[in-house]
């Protein structure tokens, strides 16, 4: 694999922009050598979940339900869910779940009442 190339699919495994991708990997290995792009992409992970944990670590968003004590999680970030999720102290996973869900259903102009959810059938 080319190094463009390699620069190319590692943004797109890892989501971390080319030129960044780039300068980490200069940073600590030098030049590129086609044959260590193993030994790259596990490197160019570790500094994504490093930047991912730092991001979770600053946020510490509070439940929009429960207005309770939130709790980073990597467990649903990854390829379809590119931020850190979080755990509430009250209703744990589920309410990260129910936020997106809801984020997605406000973005197509749709209100469900949870709290009966017959009646949005
Ligand atoms: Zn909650």
């Amino acid at each position: 694999m080319s190094r463009d190339n390699f620069l190319q699919t590692a943004s797109k495994q890892t989501g971390l922009p080319v030129e960044e991708v780039q300068k980490l990997l200069r940073e600590k290995f030098g030049k590129f050598k086609a044959d260590c792009t193993g030994k790259y992409m596990v490197y160019l992970r570790q500094c994504k979940a490093q930047e991912m944990e730092k991001k979770i670590e600053t946020k510490e968003p509070k439940c929009p339900y429960h207005g309770a004590k939130t709790f980073g999680t990597m467990k649903w970030c990854g390829r379809w869910t590119k931020i850190p999720s979080w755990r509430c102290e009250v209703g744990g996973e589920r309410c990260f779940l129910r936020a997106k869900m809801d984020g997605f259903l406000e973005v197509h102009g749709i209100k469900i009442d949870w709290n009966n959810i017959d009646a949005n059938v």
